[in-house]
């Protein structure tokens, strides 16, 4: 069972805060600009990812940068996806997802995972997929395929965090990462920087 927590907007518009520790925080934090935020957030580079999910909640998949590394004991990840978006009611309700590192070639595939109106068949009709051991779709050619279970989720806002174990691991051929920086993307390759 996927157990649910909501962190509540509290003080102002914007803002968010965990039920047990706002009574005792008395001080306001002053508001940050959403703008000055995006700005901010422009500047942290992320690999670039498409989650894919299938099961009773359909077939759906979408490219994410929020995705982050939690534990290797468990193999655990948290992905932060937009409630509005088509994935989000399918991961609740398959209870599974695969995160798809993609790489330097993937720039296209990643824009046709982000363009907003296409259909799902549209999306997956551009690249090729396999079946993963939880049932949902495996990128062949991803840097990695990691197939996960939803252990929890938490509300923030707009978005819900979901807390995954990792199931199964698939490498796939090495190459460049492909990162998203400064408002573009960007081809990494190993070789460390001079
Ligand atoms: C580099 C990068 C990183 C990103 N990282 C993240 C991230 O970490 N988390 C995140 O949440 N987003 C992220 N995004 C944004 C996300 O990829 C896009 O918003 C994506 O379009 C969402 O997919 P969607 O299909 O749900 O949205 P849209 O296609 O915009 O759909 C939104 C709503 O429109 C309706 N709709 C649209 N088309 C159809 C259709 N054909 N049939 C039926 N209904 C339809 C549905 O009601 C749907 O809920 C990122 C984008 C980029 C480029």
């Amino acid at each position: 069972m996927i157990e649910h927590h909501i962190l509540i907007d509290e003080q102002h518009e914007g803002s968010w805060g965990h039920a047990s520790v706002r009574a005792s925080d008395k001080r306001r934090a002053p508001v940050t600009r959403k703008a000055d935020f995006r700005d901010a957030m422009a500047r942290l580079g992320a690999a670039v990812n498409i989650i894919t999910t299938d099961g009773p909640g359909g077939r759906h998949g979408m490219t994410a940068s929020a995705v982050c590394s939690l534990t290797d004991e468990p193999a655990s990840l948290a992905v932060c996806i937009n409630r509005n978006s088509r994935i989000h009611a399918a991961i609740e309700e398959n209870g599974a997802l695969c995160v798809n590192v993609l790489n330097g070639e993937h720039e296209e595939l990643s824009g046709l995972f982000a363009r907003s109106g296409l259909s799902m068949a549209e999306r997956f009709a551009n690249a090729q997929w396999e079946r993963l051991a939880n049932g949902t779709p495996g990128l062949l050619g991803a840097l990695c395929n990691l197939a996960c279970s939803v252990m929890s989720v938490s509300e923030i806002g707009t978005h819900t965090m979901f807390f995954c174990r990792v199931e199964d691991i698939r490498m796939g051929p090495e190459g460049h990462g492909l990162v998203y920086f400064g408002r573009s993307y960007h081809r990494l390759t190993s070789a460390p920087a001079a």
